[in-house]
């Protein structure tokens, strides 16, 4: 860890309250319409969670890989490194339909649908007339 990364923890740290219930870091920066925050590092703005997965995670800035929020997690801005993991696009859109903020991927509604109709009464009529 150089001493600008070092440096750009401790000013983003003396910016941050510890929320309790949740252990949540936030930032009180400027937070985007998407509820995300930025620092300016390395010569770019660059959202707190990635920089922090960077710094404690080792996440590669170059790689395709991205810092995502644990499903406990409910802020987007949080910048605690135990509520971060890094991960890939896929990953992260599997989380947040298991959170709920996405509507349900197909393969889940077929399977319910799959569930009702063997039990409905259309199906025991069908059965009855192949005796
Ligand atoms: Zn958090």
């Amino acid at each position: 860890m150089g001493y600008h990364t070092t440096s750009a923890i401790e000013r983003l740290w003396k910016q941050t309250i510890q929320e309790s219930a949740t252990k949540c870091w936030l930032p009180q920066i400027f937070v985007n319409k998407l509820g995300y925050a930025c620092i300016y590092y390395h010569g770019i703005n660059m959202l707190v969670h990635r920089f922090s997965a960077h710094v404690f995670h080792g996440l590669d800035l170059k790689s395709d890989l991205q810092a995502n929020h644990k499903r406990e997690c409910p802020n987007r801005h949080c910048w605690n490194p135990d509520h971060i993991y890094v991960g890939n696009q896929k990953e992260n859109m599997q989380d947040a339909v298991i959170a709920g903020t996405h509507p349900k991927p197909p393969w889940i509604r077929k399977h319910n649908e799959q569930i009702i109709s063997s039990s409905s009464p259309i199906r025991k009529d069908l059965g009855n007339n192949q005796k």
